[in-house]
């Protein structure tokens, strides 16, 4: 809640000030209308319930039939900043790296997206199809960069809202993908967040993982 009610009260300022953007190095084009990215779990969603109860270890397959069998759980704050967001004009996209598989072998090569906008829905925010962004979609591979660049390409994007530096910054995994040419390392991290000091708080929103992300792989 401290983080969204944080986000609400920058949001008329940045959303003013037409040369801000939350996208570092990306040109800012003031004439279009401004957008925030939220990833989905643990910042929009919260699988707390999920993550105390699921049989180890954890696989796709089990979080998807839990979403199926129960309704979403908001993280506290977050309903509230996306309808004031949307009530100030500013659009809303999601990007997730919950994956397309085509589980069922059935015509539709991703049922995670209609199930992840279906999430949100019971959230009480509204979406659809156009603003929530999957891992594997044209061709995106898990770097969150590449969707946040194409959502930069008709928006501003004034803030961006994560719960793993990787919803945030690229080439933080030991793994390589998008831009990345060498794997992360603590210290790679750590001057990732440094690099960026100016934006955290006003512009990048962090709710930090306590369960799962990016991090496990370098305690
Ligand atoms: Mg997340």
């Amino acid at each position: 809640m401290q983080v969204y009610q944080a986000a609400e009260r920058d949001l008329p300022s940045l959303v003013a000030d037409d040369s801000w953007s939350a996208m570092p190095g990306h040109p800012v084009d003031p004439a279009l209308p401004p957008a925030v990215i939220l990833d989905v779990d643990e910042t929009t969603i919260s699988n707390a319930k999920f993550q105390i109860a699921f049989e180890r270890p954890m696989e796709q397959w089990k979080l998807e039939k839990w979403n199926d069998e129960h309704i979403s759980d908001p993280v506290p704050g977050v309903v509230r900043f996306v309808n004031a967001a949307q009530a100030a004009g500013v659009t809303v996209f999601f990007v997730t790296n919950r994956p397309c598989d085509n589980r069922d072998n059935g015509p539709d090569p991703c049922p995670q997206k209609k199930d992840t906008v279906r999430d949100i829905g019971e959230l009480g925010i509204s979406t659809d199809e156009d603003h929530v962004l999957l891992a594997g979609e044209n061709g995106w591979d898990r770097a969150k960069i590449a969707r946040r660049k194409f959502v930069a390409e008709t928006h501003r994007v004034i803030m961006i809202f994560g719960d793993d530096l990787g919803d945030f910054a690229p080439c933080v995994r030991i793994s390589l993908y998008g831009p990345c040419t060498a794997p992360a390392s603590k210290e790679s991290r750590a001057q990732l967040v440094w690099e960026h000091q100016e934006l955290w708080g006003r512009g990048w929103y962090i709710l930090p993982g306590p369960m799962h992300g990016s991090w496990t792989s370098f305690r």
